[in-house]
């Protein structure tokens, strides 16, 4: 009798999952999920993730066991875990998702293969989380890419991604004796329950993705190019968490949109814009990949100079709440604190107030979003502040400062999402509410806002602060592109 290991990690999902599948070639298939938050270090999942990740790998144990299965939870290190299962299940295979960019899952992953190959158990790799595989993309000189419109062609020119597998109907059962801790233990959720606008708001696991994907492929996409910069409309997807935890795959999302084109050609213009997102994605996974010393390092080595300011941590604390007086951005980080998600357009606004007007090193702003997103991914968010910071690849060059008023009166021009998320400005007339501190005291009066006491001054006056920034930058880093290391 064989049997075999499925080791989930952040493969949350029984479609279209290639490890999952293959197992099921052997007579008996003991699904385990391990927590090893010491093994993610300096990376382990902030609050908002944990939080998602207890409901996700909740919505796994429902699955497994609907099919007859059932998932075993341990903690870790995964290998000493995965030994020890071995040899208690008299397992001869271990068969997992093993195309995660991380550098401590990879580092993971390589110790896992080597202990459990020395102890004769065999190890079989798939992917499934990513569209590519990042060593087989290069530049013709053989190098990783740093620009994303050639990364992209190049991904898309590769053979396409075949079609996503099905679901199995059943699984054989996982032997009684085999122990498995509650998902209790791994006490995910937070203590002080801080966690009701998150609930409100998402429904983490397989079935919520596929139920956001579906509704977004009827309501949203044929808008999407336009859709995806209004942050008051549900524009976007907001497949982003589910993507993350794996209870999707961007094949399964690719085939759902090419099929929505097929029955519906007018939705064209939509899926490429949408996909060329997921390729964005793609690119974030290839590049910490390659560059794995970019979540604390800029890629442009020049910033390591940049003159960020030194006495910051008052500015830091009112963007984290919320209250640094630019509409737009406070409503983006009270977005943020309440659901666990910002609009894309959003975060580039407040991380370029962040890290221009108020010189903030990028590396604090990714640390709040890593421990607020529910979608906090160390690709995806190393590309987005590190694009902001003009310091990574492909990125928008650092004197291109966002300006929050004009901004805010473009993509939220009768400011229903500043309005949604700071109440206290609600009163405001639309003329006024990307910038109350320029409104007449009377137009402040009527809407019953005293600056200073129900909402800030900005903390730091625009043009001044921006003109700051553009000086620090050519004192510290503008000089010839040198690029890290790699
Ligand atoms: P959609 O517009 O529906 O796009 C579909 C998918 O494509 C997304 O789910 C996501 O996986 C991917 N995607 C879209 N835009 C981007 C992008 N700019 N870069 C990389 N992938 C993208 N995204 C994360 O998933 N995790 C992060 O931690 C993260 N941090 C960010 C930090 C900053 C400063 C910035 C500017 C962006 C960050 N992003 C991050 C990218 C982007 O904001 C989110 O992916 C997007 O808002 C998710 O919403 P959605 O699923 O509705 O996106």
């Amino acid at each position: 009798m064989r049997t075999a290991i499925v080791w989930f990690r952040r493969d949350l999902r029984v479609a279209d999952h290639p490890a999952l599948r293959a197992a099921r070639g052997c007579d008996r298939l003991i699904p385990v999920y391990i927590h090893g938050p010491d093994e993610d270090a300096p990376w382990a999942a902030g609050a908002a993730s944990r939080w998602w990740l207890h409901h996700s790998l909740s919505a796994l144990q429902h699955a497994l066991g609907r099919r007859g299965s059932r998932l075993l939870i341990c903690k870790g290190p995964a290998t000493e875990a995965l030994l020890q299962l071995a040899r208690e299940a008299d397992a001869t295979a271990l068969f997992w998702s093993g195309d995660l960019p991380e550098p401590a899952a990879r580092r993971q992953a390589a110790q896992v293969r080597s202990a459990l190959q020395v102890a004769g158990i065999s190890c079989h790799e798939f992917g499934g989380y990513l569209l590519h595989i990042p060593e087989a993309l290069r530049t013709r000189g053989g190098q990783p890419f740093r620009v994303f419109t050639p990364f992209w062609k190049a991904l898309q020119q590769s053979a396409p991604p075949s079609d996503p597998q099905p679901a199995p109907r059943a699984l054989p059962p996982v032997p009684g004796q085999l122990h498995s801790l509650p998902l209790a233990a791994l006490e995910l959720l937070p203590r002080i329950r801080w966690d009701s606008g998150l609930a409100a708001s998402w429904r983490p696991g397989e079935p919520g993705a596929r139920k956001r994907l579906a509704e977004f492929a009827a309501t949203a996409l044929a808008d999407y190019p336009e859709g995806r910069d209004h942050p008051a409309e549900t524009g976007t997807s907001r497949l982003s968490p589910h993507l993350h935890f794996g209870e999707i795959t961007p094949r399964q999302i690719l085939h759902v949109v090419d099929r929505e084109v097929a029955m519906s050609p007018s939705l064209l213009r939509g899926a490429e814009a949408f996909t060329r997102q997921l390729g964005w994605r793609e690119f974030g996974a290839y590049l910490l990949h390659h560059f794995p010393h970019t979540p604390e390092a800029p890629l442009d080595r020049r910033f390591e100079q940049f003159r960020w300011r030194h006495d910051y941590a008052p500015l830091y604390d009112a963007w984290r709440h919320g209250a640094t007086g630019y509409p737009i951005v406070d409503a983006g980080l009270r977005e943020l604190w309440h659901t666990g998600w910002m609009h894309n357009r959003v975060r580039l606004l407040a991380a370029s107030l962040l890290v221009k007007n108020l010189r903030v090193p990028w590396q604090e702003g990714a640390r709040w979003f890593w421990d607020t997103l529910v979608d906090a991914d160390l690709g995806n968010n190393t590309l987005g502040w590190q694009w902001v910071a003009g310091c990574g690849a492909d990125a928008a060059p650092f004197f291109r400062v966002f300006n929050p008023v004009l901004q805010a009166q473009r993509h939220d021009p009768q400011g229903r999402y500043v309005r949604r998320w700071l109440p206290e400005l609600a009163g405001l007339p639309d003329r006024w509410l990307a910038r109350p501190w320029a409104a007449p005291a009377t137009v402040l009066a009527s809407a019953g806002v005293v600056l200073g006491r129900d909402y800030p001054q900005p903390v730091v006056p625009f043009a001044p602060s921006r003109q700051e920034a553009l000086d620090a930058w050519h004192q510290s880093v503008r000089s010839p592109r040198v690029h890290g290391p790699g």
